[in-house]
């Protein structure tokens, strides 16, 4: 695949909790970013997500049950679990957008209450690439709704990792379903 000046690279919440260490890691969390800081310097357009909720934000639980939306308190504003790991690749000019602002809304979609699709519209952004945390949930969503809004998806398969086997497998279905493509970071030149 020949990257083309339409093409965006979207590098969703990698963020301290999520990697190993963290509040709320998912299983080889940091593998994502050498694949990530290689994809990181070849495309034009680069957009950063990050989970930036406030400290009574409504997925928080003292007793998490993960997989009815309820979690251990994760990646609050400010917070260096919240920031992005030393090892990301993340340039000064780089165009972040901060999602789960709201206390009482949860949200996995790097689309949901941003400004990312008028941001994409605006760079004329045909095709998305995306890559980070975790496969299962924000990833998926972020895919789901990048379709939605009309645009060719590709999901970079060594550049993402999943909360557990099981919803990883079920959310590439899904996604497959929906019409997201899957690639590899070595195929995109
Ligand atoms: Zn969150």
């Amino acid at each position: 695949m020949i990257l083309e000046p339409t093409d965006a690279l979207l590098v969703i919440d990698v963020q301290n909790d999520f990697c190993p260490g963290g509040a709320l890691p998912v299983p080889g969390g940091d593998g994502v970013i050498l694949p990530l800081n290689r994809l990181i310097n070849r495309f034009e357009t680069v957009i950063y997500s990050r989970d930036w909720h406030p400290d009574d934000h409504c997925s928080f639980s003292l007793d998490p049950q993960f997989m009815d939306g309820s979690w251990p308190v994760h990646c609050v504003q400010d917070t260096p679990g919240a920031e992005f790991p030393f090892a990301l690749r993340v340039p000064l000019d780089a165009v972040i957008v901060s999602k789960g602002t709201d206390p009482n809304k949860e949200a996995y979609s790097a689309f949901q209450d941003t400004d990312l699709k008028n941001i994409l519209a605006s760079r004329q952004i045909q095709r998305v690439f995306i890559g980070g945390l975790a496969l299962d949930y924000c990833v998926k969503e972020t895919a789901l709704d990048a379709r939605r809004a009309g645009f060719e998806v590709y999901v970079v398969e060594d550049a993402t990792r999943a909360v557990s086997e099981e919803t990883g497998r079920q959310a590439m279905e899904a996604l497959k379903a929906a019409g997201v493509r899957f690639c590899f970071s070595g195929e995109i030149k």
